[in-house]
């Protein structure tokens, strides 16, 4: 079953922070109290906050290959964090890798069998340039990732329920994008979806959490609700 084969898997870590566990950003939001809130959830874990690699996230659809020597970057400020991307594919034991969202999709990846894992930030722009499609290519040219080995789960994300854009969308999306009532909605999860999809993602292979960061903004940070005193929730995956 997918569900035992990725969020129960005894060999990876996988979780998203909720708005109780405080802002995880050191660039947006309140940032005062981040580290700590930090430290706190991922100590849970038995993770080091210090021990982190994060990225300096720029809606692309960049994909970058963390090491060992990459260990803490961006972990206790953003100025060393890994530059402009929003994608983190690794194959190192122990090597938590983090993305920090309030709106965008948070993607993780992991291919049981290399083993090697991915974490990706899919906001529209990203989404738009095929972040999830690229980063299974990644995978696949750096650890040879077999797409029968590749589980992938979808973190809270604003929804088509919520996520209403503008009509110049329908240029970038096409089909995809959803019409009710005369006003155009963005399902990012189906979006990336389609992409993993056709990329060759077993569709039993896909977890979707379901949640909507905007209707759900009690649990979760929305940026489209809070604007730019949201805070940002953490996504984490790590191999153990
Ligand atoms: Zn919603």
């Amino acid at each position: 079953m997918p569900k035992s084969n990725f969020l129960d898997n005894p060999d990876i870590i996988s979780v998203f922070s909720n708005r109780c566990n405080g802002n995880m950003s050191l660039s947006y939001g309140d940032t005062k109290d981040s580290l700590d809130n930090r430290k706190r959830f991922l100590k849970r874990l038995g993770i080091d906050y210090k021990d982190l690699v994060c990225a300096k996230q720029i809606h692309s659809n960049r994909v970058e290959y963390i090491k060992e020597s990459d260990r803490g970057r961006g972990a206790v400020s953003s100025e060393d964090a890994i530059d402009d991307t929003d994608g983190l594919i690794s194959g190192r034991s122990n090597l938590a890798l983090a993305i920090f969202t309030a709106d965008c999709l948070p993607v993780f990846l992991y291919d049981a069998k290399t083993p090697a894992i991915g974490m990706i930030h899919a906001g529209w722009r990203s989404s738009k340039e095929q972040i999830s499609a690229k980063a299974v290519e990644s995978m696949q040219q750096r650890f040879g990732t077999r797409l029968g080995d590749l589980y992938v789960y979808f973190g809270p994300c604003i929804r088509n329920c919520c996520n209403q854009v503008g009509e110049e969308f329908k240029q970038y999306f096409g089909d995809d994008l959803i019409n009710r009532d005369n006003r155009y909605y963005l399902d990012l999860a189906s979006v990336n979806k389609k992409q993993l999809l056709d990329a060759g993602l077993k569709e039993n292979n896909l977890l979707d959490s379901g949640f909507c960061t905007f209707c759900g903004n009690e649990e979760f940070f929305s940026y489209r609700r809070e604007e730019e005193s949201s805070g940002r929730m953490i996504s984490v995956i790590m191999l153990k």
